[in-house]
């Protein structure tokens, strides 16, 4: 399995689902991770959820999200 958006292959933990495009890609996972995050994570205001958003989805991404932390 590879990161669809930096073709990287993807190990263990550091691995989200978009939200959106249900594509996989890297995310770090812990303070000790040092993958590049090829995706960010976002806050629903409506729902309150976070949610995961690759790089290529993130100008998509649906207004009443707002980058979490
Ligand atoms: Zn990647
Ligand atoms: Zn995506």
């Amino acid at each position: 399995m590879s990161c669809h958006i930096c073709q990287g292959e993807l190990s263990g933990n550091d691995t989200a689902s978009c939200h959106l495009c249900y594509r996989d890609f890297h995310l770090a996972m812990t303070i000790q991770s040092t993958v590049v995050d090829c995706g960010q994570i976002f806050m629903d205001n409506d729902s309150l959820a976070l949610a995961f958003v690759c790089n290529a989805c993130v100008d998509e991404r649906p207004s009443q999200w707002a980058p979490a932390g």
